[in-house]
């Protein structure tokens, strides 16, 4: 019966929303919260309504890339406000934990608990888009999040360019298709280097994984993110990147993403 209502009461938030997407990566590191802060701003951009939920129960970043660090949530009668930066609706387990150290010695059910809890008490209201950035991995914790959130339009794979990462990029399709998640296509980051002055790419390391390996899984490519300081400065300066630098080229890149979204 209490199961029945709090999958009631989440279904009735989440109905609200026209699209589901959520980020996935085969590791940590690789910038899945990078794309989730820029794929949202990119689309509150193109004119849409937009909500960010942050589930990386071990390393909640977006409220720093969001410039929200330490900010707490008002919990009402109605549920957990979330917090607007920039015109998105952002809410993070960061804004609920006040010690993500803690959450490392959490057991399995304990975060299936806190992620549930989580999931159906945030007021997102009426969106066109909620982007989830989901917990690294193929483990317990991003299938919780995709498990709990039920229809998800699609999900973004993450991911950077040397051949081991191949082997992430395969596991997390395979993932999606256990799913039955479709998979909106793969991103391929930290691909080469753009040079500060002319935005010219580099290749240092070898690049093109990502790519191939959408191709031999039959699943699209968005495109490939290089390397570019100012995306570093953006996220830790909570300024999102395809905002403040608009005019950059690898901003460009990042927009183009979205097309397919
Ligand atoms: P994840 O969510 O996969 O753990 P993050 O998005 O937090 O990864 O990115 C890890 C770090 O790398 C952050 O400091 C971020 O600013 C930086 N970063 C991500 N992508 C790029 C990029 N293309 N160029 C420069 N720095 C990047």
């Amino acid at each position: 019966e209490e199961a029945f209502q709090e999958r009631r009461q989440l279904q009735s938030r989440l109905c609200r929303i026209r699209h589901k997407v959520v980020v996935l990566s085969g590791k940590g590191g690789v910038g899945k919260s990078t794309v989730a802060v820029n794929l949202a701003m990119a689309l509150k951009m193109a004119g849409k309504r937009v909500g960010l939920l942050d589930v990386d129960i071990h390393g909640p970043s977006i409220p720093t890339m969001m410039g929200l660090e330490g900010k707490q949530t008002i919990g009402t009668e109605d549920g957990l406000v979330p917090i607007e930066m920039g015109g998105i609706k952002v809410m993070s387990l960061g804004f609920l934990i006040k010690n993500p150290d803690d959450a490392v010695i959490w057991r399995g059910p304990l975060k299936f608990g806190v992620i549930k809890q989580f999931l159906k008490d945030v007021v997102w209201g009426d969106l066109d888009y909620l982007i989830v950035d989901s917990p690294p991995g193929t483990g317990d914790e991003p299938l919780s999040v995709c498990q709990l959130i039920g229809t998800l339009d699609g999900a973004v794979v993450v991911s950077t360019p040397q051949r081991v990462a191949a082997v992430d990029v395969r596991k997390s399709i395979t993932f999606c298709r256990q799913l039955h998640l479709p998979v909106i296509g793969v991103v391929e980051n930290m691909s080469g280097f753009a040079c500060p002055e002319c935005g010219a790419v580099t290749h240092i390391l070898r690049s093109g994984g990502g790519r191939q390996i959408s191709i031999d899984m039959g699943v699209p490519f968005l495109g490939s993110i290089p390397i570019d300081p100012k995306i570093a400065e953006a996220g830790d300066s909570g300024l999102p990147f395809v905002q403040h630098f608009v005019d950059s080229p690898t901003a460009k890149i990042m927009q183009t993403i979205i097309e397919p979204v």
